[in-house]
């Protein structure tokens, strides 16, 4: 099997499910009891806490988890804006948002809030003019995700913030880091709020982490018992939470190695790729590695993807959320329809080889040939 579709999830590292284990078995305790199992389980959940806390340099007190980033999406933006109602009801958000962003932008619509698309360039670059000329006095809240999930598309976060504290110093910046993290580096410190998951950095599927910054108002979602987590309540995840510390400290370590090695086997396939006249290559240079979104211009991404996993190669036709819809990121960036219709995203991560990416363009050029082929005889 070749698997490059880490964009939509990854295996769980054998290091972290030893946690996950260690964790279930050795601490049974609910982390809220008062009794010696409860405080040994209290213990390490602190621990593990203190851990994610130190690797951001935020407080735990600013740490919630929640079951993953559509969660901390919700969070982010909902309990924000319920939270400044009084001071305004305008949020924006960029056009190359995770489709979970959108979603909760047509509830928060529902309720009177008025939502702004940002523009961005031909790079997918957030257009900064167009920023500041949609910030207004009543605006509460801009969000933009770190890293596009579709085309690897990635923002100056710390840039945008400087930009929107200065045109309002009361809007709040919140950042879908999902595609980010573990990947490149991220500070939380660039933004007021942020979003990710565990399963997209080889952790397990069911936790995500959502920041907040302790200065920024903001209303509860979820009513219930335990201190901990406090804006998550109920019984902490003790297994998942230690699991994922443990995630987040591997995939921080040798980020920027990681990242050129990726780089190089990104640079093959584009090199190889862009020799096939059917092909577009949705890739820009503010583009990480990690991701490679192409076109077809003449072959249905779906077939295409299907074609692959014949060889048990496995890649998405666009995130894994919406793979049945058009691709709103390659639409914002190229405003081409055509080129929206018929993506094909291929991710990659360090544990990819140089063997694995020889044998998927082999692959590649036998179906391509069949495919066009079958289209000239059509
Ligand atoms: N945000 C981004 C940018 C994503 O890529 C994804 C998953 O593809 C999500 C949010 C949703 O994450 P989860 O599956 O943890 O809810």
């Amino acid at each position: 099997m070749i698997y490059l579709d880490y964009s939509a999830t990854t295996p769980v590292s054998y290091d972290v499910l030893e946690s996950y284990l260690q964790a279930t078995k050795d601490f049974p305790g609910n982390a809220n009891s008062i009794h010696s199992l409860g405080v040994k389980s209290k213990t390490l959940l602190n621990s593990a806490t203190k851990q994610i806390a130190s690797l951001f340099n935020v407080l735990e007190s600013e740490l919630t988890f929640t079951s993953g980033a559509t969660m901390s999406n919700n969070y982010a933006l909902i309990g924000t804006c319920l939270a400044n109602m009084k001071f305004g009801n305008h949020l924006i958000v960029s056009k190359l948002e995770h489709p979970s962003i959108y979603q909760i932008c047509n509830y928060l619509e529902s309720l009177g809030f008025e939502i702004s698309y940002v523009d961005n360039n031909e790079d997918g670059l957030v257009d900064f003019e167009d920023l500041k000329r949609l910030i207004r006095k009543d605006t509460i809240l801009v969000s933009i995700c770190a890293v596009n999930s579709e085309t690897g598309a990635r923002q100056p976060l710390k840039m945008i913030r400087q930009i929107i504290k200065k045109e309002n110093p009361y809007t709040f910046l919140h950042s879908d880091m999902t595609q980010a993290i573990g990947k490149v580096s991220v500070n939380f410190h660039d933004v007021d709020l942020a979003s990710c998951t565990a399963h997209k950095i080889f952790g397990p599927k069911g936790i995500g982490l959502f920041y907040k910054n302790s200065k920024v108002p903001f209303t509860p979602l979820i009513y219930g018992t335990g201190k901990w987590n406090n804006l998550n309540p109920g019984t902490p995840a003790l297994p998942l939470v230690v699991a994922f510390a443990k995630a987040l400290r591997l995939a921080m370590q040798d980020i920027d190695k990681r990242e050129n090695f990726v780089s190089r086997l990104n640079d093959r396939i584009v090199r190889e790729l862009e020799r096939y006249d059917g092909v577009w290559i949705n890739h820009t240079k503010i583009c990480i590695p990690h991701m490679l979104n192409i076109s077809f211009k003449n072959i249905k991404s779906e077939t295409f993807l299907h074609a692959l996993e014949e060889y048990e190669i496995y890649v998405s036709t666009n995130t894994a959320c919406s793979s049945k819809e058009l691709s709103t990121s390659v639409m914002a960036i190229y405003n081409d329809k055509k080129r929206a219709s018929s993506t094909l995203r291929i991710s990659l991560s360090y544990l990819t080889t140089t063997d694995e990416v020889n044998k998927f363009l082999n692959c590649f050029r036998v179906i391509y040939e069949k495919l066009e082929g079958l289209k000239k005889e059509d």
